[in-house]
C-alpha cells in the first residue's frame, strides 16, 4: 500500500475529513449482500442450529444469537469477541461505535465489504459484556469452526484479547502477538491479530498499529 492509502486510513481512524471525502466512493456495500453465491443449506442448517441453541447459560438472557454477516465466500474472515448491547438489540456483529470504526478500517484500507465475513467467538452477548466464560466459548466453538469450514477464508484476523487468546490458545497480551503471522488449527490457515475497534476508540494512539496488521493481513492474503 502506498504512503497516500496510508494516510488515507489514518485520516479514517479519527479525522472527519476522511469521512467528507469518502461520501461519493463507492464501495459496494450495497452489492455485497447479494454476492452470496453456492448452495445455502449448510448455512441456513447452522444457522438455525444457532438461533434455536440454549448450550449455554447465554441463552437465557440474550435478546437474539448474532451469527454473522458478510460473505460467506470471503478471503478475511474476521472474528471478535461476543455481541454487545447494540448487536444483541440488532442481531448484527459489530453494530455500534466500535462497529462504525471497523468499517472505516476496512474501507480505507480498501477492502470492500465483500472480501469480509465478520463474527465473534460467542454468538449471545454476555450480560454487562464481562469477559466469555471458558465453558460458553467451548459450548459456542462448534459453530465458529463450522462457520470457518464453510468459509475457507484465505485470512483470519482475530480482533481483540479474547479473539486473540482463543483462536490461539494462548494468555500472550495481544501487543506481543502482533506483527507476526500465526495459524489457526490443524487447518493452519493464517491468522493475524489486531486490537479490537473498542480498545482503539479508548486508546486512540493505537491506531496506527492497527494500519501496520492491516497492511500484514494485505500481505499474506497477497501472497
Ligand atoms: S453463546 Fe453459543 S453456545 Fe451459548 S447459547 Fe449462545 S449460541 Fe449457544
Amino acid at each position: 500500500m502506498n504512503s497516500s492509502l496510508r494516510d488515507e486510513y489514518l485520516e479514517a481512524m479519527g479525522i472527519r475529513q476522511w469521512l467528507l471525502r469518502d461520501k461519493g466512493r463507492p464501495d459496494n456495500d450495497a452489492a455485497a449482500s447479494a454476492s452470496q453465491s453456492g448452495d445455502d443449506s449448510p448455512w441456513l442448517a447452522l444457522q438455525d442450529l444457532v438461533s434455536g441453541c440454549t448450550r449455554c447459560a447465554l441463552h437465557a438472557t440474550r435478546t437474539q444469537t448474532v451469527f454473522g454477516t458478510g460473505n460467506r465466500s470471503a478471503d478475511w474472515l474476521v472474528i471478535g469477541e461476543a455481541p454487545g448491547a447494540d448487536e444483541d438489540r440488532q442481531g448484527e456483529p459489530f453494530v455500534g461505535r466500535a462497529g462504525q470504526l471497523l468499517t472505516e478500517m476496512r474501507r480505507a484500507a480498501g477492502l470492500e465489504r465483500d472480501a469480509v465475513y465478520i463474527t465473534n467467538i460467542l454468538k449471545c452477548r454476555p450480560p454487562n459484556n464481562r469477559d466469555p466464560q471458558p465453558d460458553e466459548v467451548a459450548s459456542c466453538h462448534d459453530y465458529l469452526e463450522r462457520q470457518i469450514e464453510l468459509i475457507e477464508p484465505r485470512l483470519i484476523l482475530a480482533v481483540g484479547r479474547i479473539a486473540a487468546h482463543n483462536l490461539l490458545q494462548t494468555d500472550t497480551p495481544v501487543g506481543r502477538l502482533r506483527g507476526r503471522v500465526h495459524h489457526y488449527g490443524a487447518s493452519g490457515i493464517p491468522l493475524v491479530v489486531t486490537y479490537h475497534p473498542a480498545y482503539l476508540l479508548r486508546s486512540p494512539l493505537e491506531k496506527r498499529k492497527s494500519w501496520d496488521d492491516l497492511q500484514l493481513a494485505m500481505q499474506v492474503i497477497n501472497r
